[in-house]
């Protein structure tokens, strides 16, 4: 048996097309285009390309490019002053500080510099903790992105097993109380696990978010479980993730590959939630629910 495949780019050219139309209508009723700031400070060469990507991206939905990158030798006042002139700024929608940051910045400090309202990467210390609670906020835009893959493909959430292999705040956290919220029963693995195979064997949905290139193998994965790869890694060969997809995909029910799963839908959450960002700060709409 070979796995279905779930299709992150169809479904994140679905969510792109959606996003563009909002923004459409944006315009159409206040009279101006929002805009997405983009912060890059360094020349970190992966960097340098998602942020390149999310900038195409976000201009062909309509929204306006504030995009600014520092040297690595800027000071960390000079990166915190320009969040601050977004932050004032009526246009910018949307705030996205690329990670990771040259050593010597504080990333926490940095990221809440970034108010909640503007934070679309859903990083600051509010939107974690609303996260946490369940209540409405702007959600991290790949595990977000996990959530809507797996809905795509019309995986049950409530009541499944599921496994996060990765504990990051970026990725496996939140992705974790995702599903959480959505009624699966949650175990995160992580570097510490001693026993991954026995950690991710019985799950009906393992998330691979390690950051290990062909970590999950057959061995890992029940025959018929949904297999969520997030892992991205250049190889030689191309682009591979965390998951050994082709051994793999002969004993999972569902999986995403990689390229072409998760990676879309990054930057269509992203976009989502500039507009989203943009609609509740020009409406006031304090209710409702972002995510
Ligand atoms: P990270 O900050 O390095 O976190 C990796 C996590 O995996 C940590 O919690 C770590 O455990 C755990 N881990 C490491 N080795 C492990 C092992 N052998 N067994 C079990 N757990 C292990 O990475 P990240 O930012 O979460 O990113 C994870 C991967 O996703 C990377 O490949 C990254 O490039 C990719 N990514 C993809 C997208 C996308 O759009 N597709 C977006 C973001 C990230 P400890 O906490 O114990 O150290």
């Amino acid at each position: 048996m070979i796995a279905t495949i779930i299709d992150g780019k169809h479904l994140a050219k679905a969510s792109r097309a959606q996003t563009r139309d909002r923004v459409t209508r944006f315009v159409a009723a206040h009279g101006y285009a929002p805009g997405l700031a983009t912060v890059l400070v360094g020349g970190d060469p992966a960097s340098e390309v998602y942020v390149r990507n999310k900038r195409r991206a976000a201009a062909e939905a309509g929204f306006v490019d504030f995009h600014r990158h520092l040297p690595a030798e800027v000071g960390e006042e000079a990166v915190a002053a320009l969040l601050d002139e977004f932050a004032a700024d009526q246009q910018v929608a949307g705030i996205l500080l690329q990670l990771p940051l040259p050593v010597g910045l504080d990333r926490s400090a940095l990221i809440e510099r970034i108010p909640a309202a503007k934070d679309v990467d859903g990083l600051t210390t509010l939107n974690q903790g609303r996260l946490a609670r369940g209540v409405p906020g702007l959600r991290p835009c790949t595990p977000a992105g996990v959530i809507e893959l797996l809905d795509s493909a019309e995986v049950q959430i409530e009541g499944a097993d599921a496994v996060v292999v990765g504990r990051s705040e970026l990725v496996g956290h939140p992705v974790a109380e995702l599903l959480l919220l959505r009624g699966a029963t949650v175990t995160i693995a992580h570097s510490r696990t001693r026993d991954l195979k026995s950690a991710t064997a019985g799950a009906d949905i393992l998330v691979a978010a390690a950051g290990v290139p062909g970590l999950i193998t057959a061995a890992h994965v029940k025959p018929g479980a949904v297999v969520i790869d997030v892992g991205i890694h250049r190889t030689e060969s191309g682009l591979r993730g965390d998951v050994r997809f082709e051994e793999v995909a002969h004993v999972a029910g569902r999986i995403t590959p990689v390229p072409g799963g998760v990676g879309p839908m990054t930057i269509a959450t992203l976009l989502r939630n500039t507009i989203t960002a943009a609609e509740i700060g020009a409406t006031g709409e304090t209710n409702r629910d972002p995510s």
